[in-house]
């Protein structure tokens, strides 16, 4: 493979994938590396520089590059979930370890650290995450090992000021690690704030098509933390497929394209029916009312994601009613695709949930907004 070396803007790295061809064919699409094993020299050296696809894989390499540049880190690791991404994480912590994760956040990731980082002897303690204060008196108290950010986080949307968790962070000597699966690179760059560890459901936004279940890792440093992830990777074997990789970095090449066209019209949607008397709240940072409007304004550039919720004034049973009558949406879990998708999310969490019961998640696509705005006013009609 051949790289151009110049400095090019993250609309022209994700466009071409960073700008690589193949050899010897210069294919302008990266081939396929399905093999699991590579075969060593006389001498028992690996000429190829590789030994067996647990560990790595070629396919790996353009995502991992391009993901590593638009994240502005020097290394990114491809995982086959994004909950595996998280999982190496917390893996590579040792019992003993406290953890500090905010009260909102994947769900499915909060109850999986309950559920399997506590008994291992990691404890987990939660912060406000709209509060640095909230976060302050808790790093100061627990002297946390790990302090777990995400932002904009599900379901509800809440700003974390990502350079102030950082200077908190420094106070104790904890790592910071940001889930910014929703925030995309484009829109936040985790690292040049000061975390450590930036992680991604690349099976959202990065991908962006609802066809590849994937997450990622990229790090501020090549240092002991991550090649301890790597290994977790490696050793516990938590590897994408080779094809799945492919069809990542070909949803990636899109990336800008799809990201400026949700914010869009999550934007347009939002400033539509914040106000109506159907709607009790819409939340979107992109809304100057919205608590963490000022920081999302400081710490995301170009827009302000494309997720939103919505609480539908006349309770649980009117949001349930309100998802069942949507056309154009698609009721749905997940986000980040190109087609929109609603869900009752209380119900999608179940009991024991946080998460408000008139709540509708809405993940805006790149259909046209005037469609969707209609689809949404019939829905309430
Ligand atoms: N983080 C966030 C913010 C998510 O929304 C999700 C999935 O919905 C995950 C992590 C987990 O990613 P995956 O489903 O790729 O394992």
């Amino acid at each position: 493979m051949t790289t151009r070396k110049t400095e090019l803007r993250p609309e022209t790295l994700a466009a071409q994938g960073m700008g690589r061809v193949a050899v010897p064919y210069r294919d302008i699409v990266p081939p396929i590396h399905v093999t699991t094993t590579f075969e060593r020299g006389a001498d028992l050296m690996f000429p190829g520089g590789r030994v067996y696809s647990r560990a790595d894989n070629p396919s790996y390499d353009q995502a991992e590059a391009l993901l590593a540049a638009l994240e502005g880190g020097p290394a990114a690791l491809l995982f086959a979930s994004g909950m595996a991404a998280a999982a190496a994480v917390f893996q590579s912590l040792a019992p003993g370890d406290c953890v500090l994760a905010p009260r909102n956040m994947y769900w499915a990731l909060r109850k999986w650290l309950l559920d399997f980082m506590v008994p291992w002897g990691v404890s987990v303690d939660f912060y406000d995450n709209a509060s640095l204060d909230s976060l302050a008196e808790r790093t100061r108290s627990r002297r946390p090992r790990l302090i777990w950010i995400e932002t904009p986080a599900n379901p509800t949307w809440d700003i974390t000021d990502i350079a102030a968790a950082c200077a908190l962070a420094r106070e104790v000597g904890a790592r910071v690690a940001v889930d910014s699966t929703v925030a995309t690179p484009l829109l936040t760059r985790p690292l040049e704030q000061g975390a450590d560890l930036v992680m991604h459901s690349a099976t959202k936004y990065l991908n962006g098509h609802s066809d590849v279940i994937a997450g990622a890792l990229a790090t501020a440093r090549d240092d002991e933390l991550w090649q301890r992830i790597r290994y977790v990777r490696g050793g516990g074997g938590a590897v994408l497929g080779p094809f799945e990789a492919w069809l990542l970095l070909r949803g990636m090449r899109t990336l800008h394209l799809r990201v400026a066209a949700a914010c869009a019209n999550a934007q347009a949607i939002a400033e539509r029916f914040d106000g109506d008397a159907r709607i009790a709240q819409v939340l979107y940072p992109g809304l100057r009312m919205h608590p963490g409007h000022a920081v999302a304004a400081r710490q995301m550039h170009g827009g302000f994601g494309g997720m939103l919720s919505l609480r539908v004034a006349q309770g649980e049973a009117a949001a349930i009613a309100f998802t069942a009558r949507l056309r154009v949406f698609k009721r749905a879990t997940s986000l980040g695709s190109v087609e929109s998708l609603a869900e009752h999310r209380a119900s999608v969490e179940g009991p024991g949930t946080a998460c408000p019961a008139d709540l509708v998640r809405l993940s805006i696509g790149v259909e046209h907004a005037d469609d969707l705005i209609a689809d949404i006013e019939q829905a309430l009609a």
